[in-house]
């Protein structure tokens, strides 16, 4: 392995941030000897454009709770500061400008996004300008060698595969859940179980 600095970023609409979000990120991180995990929360994100999203000062305050715990955890503002669509190609642009050429960037995903990929935004510059480690979820394993293929030697060099424990969570069934008056205990951190109570958010 080389002995460049690697940073993780874990991007996402944390709508809300979860123990899946968590338990991939640092599996990821230690698997991939990553420095440290920059979570992103997308201030404007364009696969959910018709999608009602939560404020994003909401969401990026359940993240900090989140991974507050965390050494090798920081959030950063990077999106939510940045005007129109939460571009993952400007944000890749961004910090390989804040932290030098050399440094390699790990972007952190789950299998459903992968299969995607070809619908991102430059995608073949941001294939060059980072890694993408997508993490196994339940229900979408098995065609993501099909994408791998499809980018051809990009994707062989910089789309990788981790298995990582498959936890059946997502934020649209824990807003749902909350929705419905039910439990939302151990499937979120308590103090962003606490923040969700105490600001009222997926009541309705
Ligand atoms: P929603 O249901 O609102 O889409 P989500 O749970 O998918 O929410 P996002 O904020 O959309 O969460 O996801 C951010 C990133 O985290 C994506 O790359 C997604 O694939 C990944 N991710 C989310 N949940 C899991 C999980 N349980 N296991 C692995 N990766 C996950
Ligand atoms: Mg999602």
């Amino acid at each position: 392995m080389s002995d460049k600095q690697r940073i993780g970023i874990m991007g996402g609409t944390f709508d809300p941030i979860h123990i899946g979000h968590l338990v991939t990120a640092e599996a990821v991180r230690r698997e991939y000897q990553l420095e440290k995990v920059l979570f992103i929360p997308a201030a404007d994100p364009p696969h959910k454009q018709n999608l009602p999203v939560t404020l994003p000062m909401h969401r990026y305050i359940m993240t900090i709770l989140a991974t507050y715990s965390n050494i090798h955890f920081a959030v950063s503002r990077i999106e939510l500061d940045r005007k129109g669509p939460s571009y993952t190609i400007d944000t890749i642009t961004e910090l390989k400008k804040q932290y030098g050429l050399q440094t390699e960037l790990f972007f952190i995903t789950g299998t459903d996004a992968i299969l995607e990929l070809a619908t991102w935004k430059n995608v073949d510059l941001l294939l060059e300008n980072c890694h993408f480690i997508a993490a196994t979820r339940p229900g979408c394993g098995g065609t993501l060698d099909s994408v791998i293929e499809y980018f051809g030697e990009q994707g062989r060099g910089h789309i990788h595969l981790l298995a990582t424990p498959e936890l059946d969570i997502s934020s649209t069934d824990i807003r749902e859940r909350v929705k419905q008056g039910r439990s939302i205990k151990y499937i979120v951190p308590e103090n962003v179980e606490n923040y969700i109570a105490k600001e009222g958010l997926y009541r309705t």
